[in-house]
């Protein structure tokens, strides 16, 4: 494997960053997820927009414009050979002293792995998941916003811990307000009596890309698509339930803190828009190869 560091490409054993970069003591970086497909980088623009508003949210000036990210990403594909896979882009505040002022950090680094992801059993995708809600809590925007996706993931870890401690791979995030904000790596969406509901982004979910793909292809199957603020009661009475990321795309739920939802089995609107949303991602995005 060849990963781009900084405009350079190492091999796996040799790609290194300094013990001093402040994306590894503080986590002060962003990142972002992307999936190939078919030889096709899927929604490369979208994923770039939000590293750079990741960045001016925390006051990181990306050392590379927008375009040379898009280039230098579809490059790593290029140079591991990739038609299908996952893309892990990073930029970190760089390498400084051991007190947290950024401003001893010089540099940004820019890293782009482009890899294989298996997140979640195939299985799950037919059965679909039994998740629960955890104690902890989304971040509050006011302390750290969840828009921001930043390489300081200890909110969601923490909540991961507590799913899988329960024995499940995911788990749904309350806000401070108790109202729903998302999962741990994914979006939440409901269906109610024809209606495609999901969090707005004020109650703390991240501005998912698939999030946002889902609401358009339902939008265009004829759903009444909405963002209301939404309750663990409102979880438990939907019809059918699945969740939204770049790397599960779209994951049934059919339990819910031991609530059964809907029929107990991928519903029939979840499914279509799953066949959708592969056809969407087999023939559009910006080309590897040509
Ligand atoms: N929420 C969180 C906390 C995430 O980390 C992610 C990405 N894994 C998502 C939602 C889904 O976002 P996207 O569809 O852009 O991958």
């Amino acid at each position: 494997m060849k990963i781009y560091i900084d405009g350079k490409y190492y091999d796996e054993r040799n790609a290194k960053i300094s013990v001093f970069d402040h994306g590894l003591l503080y986590g002060d970086g962003i990142f972002e997820g992307i999936r190939a497909y078919n030889g096709r980088v899927f929604k490369l623009k979208e994923h770039i927009d939000r590293l750079f508003y990741s960045a001016k949210a925390i006051l990181l000036e990306i050392p590379m414009a927008h375009a040379d990210i898009m280039a230098a990403t579809v490059e790593t594909c290029r140079q591991n050979r990739i038609r299908d896979g996952y893309i892990r882009l990073v930029v970190t505040r760089g390498a400084g002293t051991l007190g947290l002022n950024p401003r001893s950090c010089k540099q940004p680094s820019v890293i782009i792995i482009a890899g294989k992801i298996q997140l979640y059993p195939q299985e799950l995708y037919q059965q679909g998941m039994d998740i629960i809600t955890v104690p902890t809590t989304r971040n509050l925007h006011s302390a750290l916003n969840p828009a921001i996706k930043s390489l300081n993931y200890l909110n969601n870890i923490l909540a991961k811990i507590e799913a899988n401690n329960a024995g499940c791979e995911e788990a749904i995030m309350l806000n401070a307000a108790g109202f729903v904000a998302e999962c741990t790596g994914d979006n939440i969406f409901v269906i109610k009596e024809g209606h495609l509901l999901t969090p707005p982004l004020s109650a703390g979910a991240l501005y998912g890309i698939t999030r946002r793909t889902v609401m358009e292809l339902a939008a265009q199957a004829g759903l009444a698509v909405s963002e209301p603020d939404l309750t663990r009661y409102d979880l438990f009475n939907a019809d059918e339930c699945f969740l939204t990321g770049t790397a599960a795309e779209i994951m049934p739920v059919v339990k819910i803190d031991g609530r059964t939802i809907g029929a107990g089995k991928p519903g029939p609107v979840t499914r279509n828009l799953v066949t959708q949303y592969h056809t969407l991602t087999k023939a559009s995005g910006q080309p590897i190869y040509e």
